[in-house]
This record gives C-alpha cells, sequence and structure tokens, in this order.
C-alpha cells in the first residue's frame, strides 16, 4: 500500500523531535518514523538505524547518483541529509505511515512530491531569541556551528506560511496534543 506522509518541519531547536517522539509513542501501531541517511557524526546519545544511518559522504554521493533518494538537503556546508525511498516504502509495506523530522527544503519537496498524501506542518518556536538559548543551552555544537544553526533558523521561518499546518510551540505539552490531534484527523481522511 501507499501510506500518507506525515511531515514535521521547523528551524532546528523549535522542538519538533519532541513533538514527533512524542506522536511516535502515542500512535506507535500506525505511524513508523523516516530514518534518514546523514553525514554528520553521531552525537553521544544518537544510535546508528535508529535516529539515523550515519553514512560517510562518498557512500552518501555514491546513493545520490544511483537516485536512491527521495529527497536530500546539503543542511550545512559539506553535511549532508536525505531520504531514502527504500526506507519509506519500507514503512508503507508494514502498513503504516511516515513521520518525517526533516528540514525546511526537504519537508516542502516531500509535499510537492506527494501533495495529497502529505501533512505538512510547520512547528513554529516562540521567538528567534528562545530558539538561539535552546540551541546554545544543547552544548552539542561548536560556537561555529551554532551560528550556522541561528541564520539558517532566520532564514526557515520565512517558509512558514507554505506550510499546511503552523503548529505554534510555545508551550510543549500543549503543541504535542494539538500535533497528535492533527496527525489521527488526517490519517483516518
Ligand atoms: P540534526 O543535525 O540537528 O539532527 O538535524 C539538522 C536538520 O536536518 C534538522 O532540521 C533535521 O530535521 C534535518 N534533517 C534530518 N533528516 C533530514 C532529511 O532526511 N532530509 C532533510 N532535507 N533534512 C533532514
Amino acid at each position: 500500500m501507499s501510506g500518507k506522509l506525515l511531515i514535521f518541519s521547523a528551524p532546528s531547536g523549535a522542538g519538533k523531535t519532541t513533538i514527533v517522539k512524542r506522536i511516535l509513542e502515542k500512535l506507535s501501531h500506525q505511524v513508523s518514523f523516516s530514518i534518514s541517511a546523514s553525514t554528520r557524526e553521531p552525537r553521544v546519545n544518537e544510535v546508528d538505524g535508529k535516529d539515523y544511518y550515519f553514512i560517510s559522504k562518498e557512500d552518501f554521493l555514491h546513493r545520490v547518483a544511483k537516485h536512491e533518494f527521495v529527497e536530500f538537503e546539503e543542511v550545512y556546508a559539506g553535511t549532508f541529509y536525505g531520504t531514502l525511498r527504500a526506507e519509506v516504502e519500507r514503512i508503507w509495506n508494514e502498513g503504516k505511515h511516515v513521520i518525517f523530522d526533516i528540514d525546511v527544503i526537504g519537508g516542502l519537496r516531500l509535499k510537492s512530491k506527494f501533495p495529497e498524501q502529505s501533512l505538512a506542518i510547520f512547528v513554529n518556536p516562540p521567538s528567534l531569541e528562545v530558539l538561539k538559548e535552546r540551541l546554545a543551552g544543547r552544548g552539542t555544537d561548536s560556537p561555529e556551528k551554532l551560528q550556522e544553526r541561528f541564520a539558517k533558523a532566520e532564514l526557515e521561518l520565512s517558509y512558514a506560511n507554505q506550510f499546511d499546518v503552523i503548529l505554534e510551540n510555545n508551550r510543549l505539552e500543549e503543541a504535542c496534543a494539538e500535533a497528535e490531534r492533527l496527525v489521527k484527523a488526517f490519517i483516518e481522511e
């Protein structure tokens, strides 16, 4: 079967990963996470094949040449992220819908490839200042990387109105509940 695509995009630090994880807990029998391929280094708590398929740049570009990606992006200079066609098909073949935690450009690209089947949600952080505090508070990125993430976040905020829904993330609990409601309504359509 060909299921639906539940696309969550936002600047990094807006809280989308937490929201996506919550939906996965609540709707695990209907929805499964699209594990992206990435060329970045795993963070301390990340597991290969669970959070990402961590692959070399050489392997990534080889797969690009073989048209294995539904979409891919050089999200940060020299660092690639992409959604493998085989990953989406694996989940659909399990009879589930696919949920994506993906950057804004990638999210819009997916939506344009599967317009009827997609619900594209933009997670809006309370403000750019809060976003910057959250990113810095993670303590996982170098000052240069942080600067790059801030700059990208500002650009990404300008794409919000191209999404089906803008989900305000002022209070995480409320945002999670609203996301769950939106997803349930869309997959039951
Ligand atoms: P992080 O390095 O913080 O895990 O992710 C950086 C950004 O890349 C986030 O906005 C994340 O959602 C995005 N991302 C993760 N996987 C993909 C993907 O497969 N394609 C695209 N275009 N972006 C992705």
